[in-house]
C-alpha cells in the first residue's frame, strides 16, 4: 500500500512538473508569435512596389494581435534582388515581376548558372507593369531606332527591368553593349539624371501611375514616351510577355497625346517554401478579404480582381496561400 501511494505521489508530481514545463513552453511560443516580424522586399521608393508593400503591411498589421504578425517594408534594388533575398532567408516576401518569377523557377537568365530555384513559392499577383521608355525631347529621340548612340539607363543589375530593356533592344536588332551607351543606375535616380542632361532616355518596368515618371515628366526638360516596336515577336518568343500601353493621360507633363504601345508583365508576391504556412495564410487572407480597401490604396490597383490575382504565377503556390484559396473556392 505504501509503495502504491508513493508511486502515485511520484506520478502526480511528474505530471505537475511536466504541465508547468508545457505552460512555460506555451507562454514562450506565444511571446515569440507576438513578436514575429516579416519583411516585404519592394523596389525604389518612387516605384509602385514600395507603396504596394506598404499597402499589404497596412492591411495585415491591423490584425497583428490576432495573428501575432507584424509586416515591415524594405526598399530594394527590385525583382532580381528580391528573389535572391527571399531564397536566402534575408526577406520573407518579395514583390517580383512575373517574368522574373518564371525565369527563377525555370533556371533562366540570372539563374541560368544556379539552375531552377525550387524553393521559390508564389503567393498572388498584383498590378500590371509596362516596359516604359521615356526620352528627353531635346535628345532627338522620336522613335525607338533613335536610341542608337544615346545614353540610356537600362536598369541596375538587381532590377526586373534590366532584362526587359535588353529584350526590347534586341527585338530591334540592337546590342546594349555596342549600339547605345548603356547606364545601369537604379530607377529612382533616373528621373533626376534625365532632368540634369546626364541621360537621354531611361527604361523602367513599372505600374502606372508611378512617382518616378511623374517626377521625370514634370521637370524643365520636356519628355516623350517612346513606343516599343516588335512587341508581337517578343510575345511570341517569351511566354511571360503581354501587350501593354502607357496611359499618357496620367502624365500630363509628357508631350504625348496618345497612349503609347509597349509590352508588359505583372507584379507578383513571392515567398520561400521555408516561410510557415500560418504566415502566408494570414497575409493572403487579409489582402483577399479586404480587397476593396486594398485597391483604394494605389491607383495602379484599380483593375485587380480576386480571380485575376491567381494569374501570372509560375512558381508553385505556397501551401499557406493555397489553404485560403481552397477555403473560398478560388482553387
Ligand atoms: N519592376 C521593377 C523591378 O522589378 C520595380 C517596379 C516598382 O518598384 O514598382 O525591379
Amino acid at each position: 500500500m505504501k509503495t502504491l501511494l508513493s508511486a502515485f505521489i511520484l506520478l502526480l508530481s511528474v505530471s505537475i512538473l511536466s504541465c508547468t514545463q508545457q505552460d512555460t513552453d506555451q507562454n514562450a511560443s506565444n511571446l515569440v508569435q507576438k513578436t514575429r516580424f516579416v519583411t516585404i522586399g519592394t523596389g525604389g521608393i518612387t516605384g509602385v512596389y514600395y507603396p504596394t508593400g506598404g499597402a499589404i503591411a497596412k492591411i495585415v498589421n491591423k490584425k497583428r494581435d490576432e495573428y501575432g504578425l507584424r509586416c515591415t517594408v524594405e526598399s530594394t534594388g527590385g525583382s532580381v534582388f528580391n528573389v535572391n533575398a527571399v531564397l536566402s532567408g534575408d526577406l520573407e516576401f518579395g514583390v517580383v515581376q512575373s517574368d522574373r518569377q518564371f525565369q527563377a523557377i525555370n533556371g533562366q537568365k540570372e539563374w541560368q548558372d544556379a539552375g531552377p530555384q525550387t524553393n521559390l513559392r508564389a503567393v498572388f499577383s498584383l498590378h500590371p507593369e509596362a516596359v516604359t521608355l521615356l526620352a528627353a525631347v531635346d535628345s532627338g529621340i522620336k522613335t525607338f531606332e533613335d536610341l542608337k548612340g544615346k545614353k540610356v539607363n537600362i536598369g541596375n543589375p538587381g532590377s526586373g527591368q534590366r532584362e526587359n530593356s535588353i529584350d526590347a533592344l534586341e527585338a530591334s536588332g540592337m546590342d546594349y553593349t555596342k549600339d547605345i551607351i548603356a547606364e545601369s543606375v537604379k530607377a529612382a535616380e533616373a528621373p533626376g539624371l534625365l532632368q540634369d542632361n546626364r541621360l537621354d532616355a531611361f527604361f523602367y518596368t513599372v505600374g502606372h501611375p508611378s512617382g518616378a515618371f511623374k517626377e521625370a515628366t514634370s521637370g524643365r526638360r520636356k519628355t516623350l514616351f517612346i513606343a516599343i516596336p516588335h512587341t508581337d515577336e517578343l510575345i511570341k518568343k517569351f511566354p511571360y510577355y503581354a501587350k501593354a500601353f502607357i496611359p499618357v493621360s496620367q502624365y500630363p507633363g509628357a508631350e504625348n497625346t496618345e497612349d503609347t504601345l509597349t509590352f508588359g508583365v505583372k507584379a507578383t508576391l513571392v515567398t520561400s517554401a521555408a516561410v510557415p504556412d500560418s504566415v502566408v495564410y494570414a497575409i493572403t487572407k487579409e489582402v483577399f478579404e479586404n480587397i476593396d480597401e486594398f485597391k483604394g490604396l494605389h491607383p495602379a490597383f484599380q483593375d485587380l480582381t480576386r480571380e485575376g490575382m491567381l494569374e501570372g504565377l509560375s512558381a508553385p503556390i505556397h501551401p499557406g496561400a493555397m489553404k485560403y484559396y481552397k477555403e473560398v473556392g478560388l482553387k
